[in-house]
């Protein structure tokens, strides 16, 4: 029976759909009880079209703040008050926090889960070069966050599917907002020539497209050739824990090989300060409820 729960309790929240599968509930709350925060945190199924009315009962509640997953996460950028820089170049938001005078802030923290957990792995990327695979939500997080943090060159690799359009007017948004920075581009992943010729001038190769998750563990998102001993090679796939990616980057003896898990693990962490103003205990977060 939980005791920690009394009338000054503040509440936090997940929206989207479907939500049975996540940890967010799990760390947030072993987090507030750890740093002994009145606060509690609970998942709410909720489909796209009631997303405005989601968002509006958070409103009149006055939660503290809440998480967007797929597929709230556009038309909650479209219901706050402001952006923050990440989350209106993205065009999405996954974190809100709700101010003290009751309106709402937008963050997105995807990118800099992304970037933190590199971080953590001894990789920075402030001034380097990097390849970045895809251009869905993942990919556009993190070529957003690596214009932000001062990354000198991107290069986005998509198929010509559907996402393709949406690379475009990233590379567009990042010229606009961040004018200072050297070559941003996007070519199709089809190009082997264009993508050996980047990936073997770069320091960071990012997997961002959904290549080697389950069920399609046995794509390669590159040909393993074109991997070399000075490349870090991130994944944001994180299921399975080691990509076939990862695995032939351990072979070819990349710099670094690391997985998607770390970065959902200090999207949350980045959440959690913004609505807490605290750091999470993310090593134990880790051992707890990822490994
Ligand atoms: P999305 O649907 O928005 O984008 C999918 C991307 O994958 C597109 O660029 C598409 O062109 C590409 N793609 C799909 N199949 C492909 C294939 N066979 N070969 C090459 N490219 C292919 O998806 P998303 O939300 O960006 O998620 C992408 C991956 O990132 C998923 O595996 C997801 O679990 C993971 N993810 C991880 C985190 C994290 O915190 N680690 C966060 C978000 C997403």
């Amino acid at each position: 029976m939980e005791t920690r729960i009394d009338g000054r309790t503040r509440l936090y929240a997940l929206i989207g759909s479907p939500i049975g599968h996540s940890g967010s509930p799990a760390m947030y709350n072993y987090s507030f009880r750890k740093l002994g925060i009145n606060s509690a945190y609970l998942a709410f199924d909720t489909p796209l079209e009631k997303t405005e009315a989601a968002i509006e009962a958070f409103r009149t509640l006055n939660v503290g703040g809440f998480n967007a997953t797929m597929p709230c996460k556009a038309i909650t950028a479209q219901c706050v008050d402001r952006l923050s820089p990440a989350a209106e170049l993205v065009g999405a938001s996954n974190t809100v926090v709700v101010e003290e005078d009751g309106s709402m802030t937008g963050h997105m923290t995807d990118g800099a889960g992304f970037f933190r957990n590199l971080k953590e792995h001894g990789v920075e990327a402030a001034g380097k070069k990097i390849v970045i695979l895809g251009t869905g939500g993942a990919a556009t997080a993190i070529a957003v966050q690596a214009a932000l943090d001062g990354v000198e060159q991107i290069a986005l690799f998509n198929r010509k599917d559907e996402f393709f359009a949406n690379g475009e007017k990233t590379v567009d948004k990042i010229k606009k907002a961040v004018p200072g920075i050297g070559k941003v581009l996007i070519e199709d992943l089809d190009n082997t020539e264009a993508l050996q010729g980047f990936i073997s001038e770069s320091d960071i190769l990012v997997n961002g497209t959904r290549a080697g998750m389950s069920p399609l563990e046995d794509i390669m998102p590159v040909p393993e050739e074109f991997l070399r001993p000075e490349l870090a090679v991130a994944d944001v796939v994180y299921n399975p824990r080691e990509t076939l990616l990862l695995k032939k980057a351990k072979e070819a003896g990349c710099r670094a090989a690391v997985g998607g898990i770390g970065m959902l693990l200090w999207q949350g962490a980045a959440a959690f300060e913004l609505f807490t103003g605290q750091e999470m205990p993310a090593q134990e977060v880790m051992d707890k409820f990822f490994s």
